[in-house]
């Protein structure tokens, strides 16, 4: 368990075949000592890279692991632990510690041995870009947080220099009480919505900035402290699913965020999916009309043009007069009330939405899909009507349909996603780095 216990159980449905269930407000942390278990997407490792990675993998989710230990986990010889162990101390990733505590500590007549991650020594930034707000996590290498700061940006669309710069500032910031400080921070990894190359580090295009086709490496580069990754938000939800969530211990699985816009995270035979070029999972820009409702993309009939918070209020403007209600909350809220064009909107995004979710059933066949987003924000797009509408859609076949469960979280898990991922890359880097 990393970041603990999730309180959930609110709804559980069964509606034939297809299976909803509702998941509970965030995710708290369990007391005692978060561990962050890792999932190895770094490739480009080389055999001896790898098995350090591995061993680092491992002690990181035991907390502590002796070296006998350490080889019989990794069916790795003795030798080649403390060869391995020699070199990741060396390095400073991991310490020893006497164990004088345990029953079996005195077993042999000699105190244990364990090794474990070094306390403190790096810190690890997780970013998550949204509308008009960045939130920033510090997570020390054994996925402890250490430190949390949400940031106004100045507006929703940024210059790609601009942003890079209120990403250094907010990390300066958050950084500031640390220990250490800045010299700390290994790396950061940043969440934003769009089409985005994580290995290239090239964003295509993406809602938060004001220009298409950004090569942002070199500007992570010139203008952070230290090593950074970009990638998908909707793949850091997908991470942090896999790491902390709803989809611990399954190997295929998508997770289907809503927000300003619709994204998609797919994990297929336990790795993310991100296609050719960086810009597969674009769920937001299936097209569901033709010559449909205008998308921020720039196209036609994308189904998070009727389906995300912009569609919403763009539809409630029409249907209800301009400036009816300002945010979706509000338009929920008016539509509990009994409002009847607010719920024709909300209603008519959720058929959108079921259609969608029917497509990417027939399409994978996913052990499960997780709905993953604010209360307010999915509570019409898994109604009885929608999952009828799924059922009736899908391929007809004697088996169960995937199960489709709903986790309500905020910003911040996104950040945590981010985070993880950021140990996950600044664990090859340093791996890479040590002498043979
Ligand atoms: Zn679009």
């Amino acid at each position: 368990m990393i970041f603990g216990n999730i309180f959930f159980l609110l709804v559980e449905k069964n509606i034939r075949k297809t299976h909803l269930s509702v998941y509970g407000d965030e995710m708290k942390r369990e007391s005692g000592a978060p561990r962050t278990r890792l999932i190895g997407e770094v490739a480009d490792l080389d055999a001896r890279a790898q098995t350090r990675l591995r061993v680092l993998n491992c002690i990181r989710e035991t907390g502590e692991a002796s070296r006998t230990d350490i080889a019989a986990a990794l069916k790795l010889s003795p030798a080649t632990v403390t060869f391995v162990t020699s070199g990741l101390m060396a390095g400073e990733l991991i310490e020893e510690v006497s164990s004088t505590d345990t029953p079996d500590t005195m077993k042999r007549g000699r105190p244990r041995v364990a090794l474990r991650l070094t306390k403190d020594r790096f810190h690890v930034a997780g970013i998550k870009i949204a509308r008009e707000t960045m939130s920033i996590l510090i997570l020390d290498f054994n996925g402890r947080e250490v430190a949390h700061l949400d940031v106004q940006l100045p507006q929703p669309r940024m210059e790609p220099a601009a942003l890079v710069l209120a990403i250094r500032d907010g990390v300066t910031t958050a950084c500031a009480d640390l220990p250490g400080g800045l010299d700390k921070l290994a790396g950061i990894s940043i969440g934003l919505a769009g089409q985005v190359d994580a290995g290239e580090k090239f964003v295509h295009w993406s809602s938060s900035l004001t220009h298409r086709n950004i090569d942002l490496g070199p500007l992570l580069s010139e203008h952070l402290p230290c090593a950074a990754f970009v990638e998908n938000d909707a793949n850091l939800a997908a991470k942090a699913e896999q790491l902390f969530g709803e989809a611990r211990g399954l190997n295929n699985f998508l997770v289907v965020t809503v927000e300003h816009g619709v994204g998609l995270g797919i994990v297929l035979n336990g790795r993310l999916f991100r296609g050719e070029r960086g810009c597969g999972a674009e769920f937001g820009h299936t097209k569901v009309a033709l010559h449909g409702a205008e998308c921020q993309c720039g196209q036609q009939g994308c189904l998070e043009a009727y389906v995300g918070s912009y569609a919403l209020l763009r539809r409630a403007d029409a249907a209800m007069g301009t400036g009816a209600v300002k945010t979706v909350r509000a338009l929920v809220q008016r539509a509990t009330e009994g409002d009847a064009s607010a719920r024709k909107v909300l209603d008519e995004a959720g058929q959108i939405f079921g259609m969608g979710l029917s497509n990417l059933i027939n399409l994978f066949d996913p052990e499960r899909i997780i709905l993953s987003g604010a209360g307010h924000r999915i509570a019409h797009l898994h109604s009885d009507a929608v999952l009828e509408q799924v059922r009736n859609s899908v391929v007809n076949v004697d088996a169960p349909l995937p199960e489709i469960r709903v986790h309500h979280w905020d910003d911040l898990m996104w950040a945590r996603g981010a985070a993880a991922m950021g140990i996950e890359q600044v664990s090859a880097l340093k791996v890479k780095g040590l002498a043979q």
